[in-house]
């Protein structure tokens, strides 16, 4: 006699009840369950409830299980399933790529901000986005604008890739290019440069969130010994890239306001801080002094 197979609903109820046990007390159990269960399904979370009373095939029951002991063991819900929203759309994720953050969204809104302002969404742009990591950030921005073009480089080949995908899977490979490359590579001149570089100091990453610190790529979270390696090298020769009259925008960390300020002012380039969701400074804008 083989037992009565498990409805969707009663798998998800389990799973988000071990994920309760399991985690800490800042774990968002009935999310993950949530999230997971639709993922090991091929299902998209918001059909989820649709479903609720089909019976599970064992194979379906396994791949939830499998989900479960990943997050259980530390594995963030975004590597689990391979991907992450961001702005909307959906981003696949390498182990060369930082998981998009939410905060991440501030920088993409305060570069359209600027031009609605300057230029308006349906100019010509020209984008350039340092250390694109999945794409997020450029792509959120060409969904946006029309008409703008963007290169994205990357020191890691795989991450380029990644993001090379993701723009290909969301139709805009024709408005963008993706390359493994450094800064110092870079020619202009472009309108917009955005960038969310490493900019944990190298002593403190140890302190990080396991999530973090076991499961984002190094390359893409350190920042050197004051934090700031990343940002002193950009800021250098902002002028052989950016058009005069163009801007950059960067996420910072959120003690890092006044020392970016002050690593702009000696560029001669004026600051204004943004901040996220949770009010932490989160982004700075610079543009160049002008008259
Ligand atoms: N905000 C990221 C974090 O929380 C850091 C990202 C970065 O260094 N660019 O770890």
């Amino acid at each position: 006699m083989s037992l009565p197979a498990a409805t969707l609903a009663s798998a998800r109820r389990a799973a988000a009840a071990r994920l309760a046990a399991g985690l800490g007390p800042d774990a968002t159990p009935a999310l993950d369950a949530r999230l997971l269960v639709a993922g090991a399904l091929g299902i998209a979370p918001d059909r989820l409830i649709l479903v609720d009373d089909r019976e599970l095939a064992q194979a379906e029951s396994h791949a939830i299980d499998a989900a479960i002991e990943r997050r259980l063991a530390g594995e963030p819900v975004a590597r689990i399933l391979g991907e992450k929203e961001f702005w909307g759309l959906s981003f696949h994720l390498a182990d060369a790529t930082l998981v998009p953050r939410p905060d991440t969204e501030t920088l993409v809104e305060a570069t359209l901000a600027w031009i609605d302002r300057t230029h308006g969404r349906d100019k010509p742009l020209r984008l350039l986005d340092i250390g694109t990591g999945t794409g997020a950030i450029l792509i959120a921005l060409l969904s946006e604008l029309p008409r703008a073009i963007g290169l994205g480089v990357d020191l890691s080949g795989e991450a380029a890739r990644a993001a090379r995908d993701n723009a290909a899977r969301l139709g805009f490979a024709e408005r963008s290019l993706f390359v493994r490359g450094s800064w110092s590579a870079c020619s202009g001149p472009v309108d917009v440069i955005v960038s969310n570089p490493p900019y944990i100091e190298s002593g403190i990453i140890s302190t990080l969130d396991r999530e973090v610190r076991d499961h984002d790529p190094m390359l893409a979270l350190d920042g050197g010994d004051d934090g700031l390696v990343a940002y002193r090298a950009i800021l250098a020769d902002l002028d052989r890239v950016m058009h005069p009259g163009g801007a950059a925008f960067f996420e910072i960390g959120h003690d890092q306001a006044q020392a970016l300020a002050s690593l702009a002012g000696e560029s001669g380039l004026t600051v204004e801080v943004h901040r996220d969701l949770a009010g932490h400074d989160r982004v700075v804008e610079l543009h160049r002094l002008t008259g």
